[in-house]
């Protein structure tokens, strides 16, 4: 006989850095959790300590195919994130965005699960509006080279809320500001992993632009809080619904901390802006405050000291 207070969730993209965080939570709360991943940037290392657990299954599996299971809550997260890697195979970011979100949307229809969407800050592209609330329908080059990940997200929000009004699913929308932490690809080219591998490595510390485009980051602890609170809202409330910590900083201000913190001898150095770089990003959270009574906890100095330990930790293991 099946404990219905332990719920099935499928979490995509579970391999990946918020996906491993988020398998570790949904265990913690006594749920079954299916993690599924074809490991493009996710990594078994991210898994290997839930591995042991009855309660968590892998599957290899491109969410670009139709997937069949038995599950009572889908967390969509497969995606790949950071610019390098969503720009290495740009029509299968897309397809992943796309077809992704279709192959899901038509499980959580077939088996009435509850579906939630990582969207992203990008659905604003490099937006006119600051901070950005809700209701910015921003401001994306449909032609660039973050189209793929930008548009693709997009289309999967349009996904998401036409399933919910032609097919009453119920359904969760995210979106996701720049979130930083242990497990985030030391390769993966994002601000916060690179200016800490840099600094710990005694490298260059690579400033794209004059450094100051601002971004606002958010701990991976607040930000997995936010998705477990936003599964829980009623199903009337379906975002979408910014996540993110709306403290700013300019990317030469978190240059200078990620210094400050590893006691680095790294010089600064200034690289080209890649294009459609945005200038300034700073989520508006007031829906999270009055719909999740969610706000993040983790002030930057903490949250990248301990980024900086596991990065340390990393450097070392690679080493010995
Ligand atoms: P990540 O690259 O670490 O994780 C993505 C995971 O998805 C990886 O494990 C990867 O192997 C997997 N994946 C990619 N394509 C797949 C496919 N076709 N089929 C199955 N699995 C696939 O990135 P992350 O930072 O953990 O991001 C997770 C989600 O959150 C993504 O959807 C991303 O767009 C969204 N998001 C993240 C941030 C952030 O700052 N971390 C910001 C906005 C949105
Ligand atoms: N950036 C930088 N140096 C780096 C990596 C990134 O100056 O080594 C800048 C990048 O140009 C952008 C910001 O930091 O302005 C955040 O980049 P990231 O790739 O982390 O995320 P996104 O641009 O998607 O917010």
């Amino acid at each position: 006989m099946r404990n219905f207070l332990r719920k099935r969730i499928l979490v995509t993209g579970g391999a990946g850095f918020l996906g491993s965080h988020l398998c570790e939570r949904l265990l913690k709360d006594g749920h079954d959790v299916l993690c599924v991943d074809n490991f493009f940037t996710g990594t078994k290392d991210n898994i290997l300590h839930l591995l042991g657990n009855p309660h968590f299954e892998v599957i290899r599996h491109d969410v670009t195919f139709a997937l069949y299971v038995e599950v009572d809550e889908i967390y969509n997260l497969a995606c790949p994130a950071s610019p390098i890697h969503y720009q290495f195979d740009p029509v299968q970011t897309t397809k992943t965005s796309v077809h992704g979100a279709i192959n899901m949307l038509g499980l959580a229809k077939r088996v009435k699960a509850k579906i939630l969407q990582a969207s992203t800050s990008e659905v604003y592209g490099d937006p006119k509006v600051h901070p950005q609330p809700e209701s910015y329908w921003g401001h994306v080059n449909p032609a660039g080279l973050r189209a793929c990940y930008d548009e693709g997200k997009r289309c999967a929000e349009t996904l998401f809320f036409d399933y919910y009004r032609q097919h009453n699913l119920r359904i969760k929308v995210a979106r996701i500001f720049n979130t930083y932490g242990p497990r985030m690809h030391p390769n993966d080219g994002r601000v916060v992993s690179n200016f800490i591998v840099q600094a710990l490595k005694s490298e260059p510390i690579t400033i794209y632009g004059d450094g100051s485009q601002t971004r606002s980051f958010c701990y991976v602890d607040d930000l997995i809080d936010a998705f477990i609170l936003l599964m829980d809202t009623p199903d009337d409330f379906t975002g979408p619904v910014n996540t993110g910590n709306p403290v700013e900083f300019t990317i030469l201000e978190l240059a200078e901390k990620v210094i400050e913190l590893t006691g680095s001898k790294s010089k600064i150095v200034f690289k080209p802006l890649p294009s459609d770089d945005p200038k300034q990003r700073q989520p508006d959270i007031t829906l999270a405050r009055e719909k999740l009574g969610w706000e993040p906890k983790v002030p930057l100095a903490v949250g990248v000291g301990h980024a900086i330990a596991y990065f340390d930790a990393l450097l070392k293991k690679s080493i010995s």
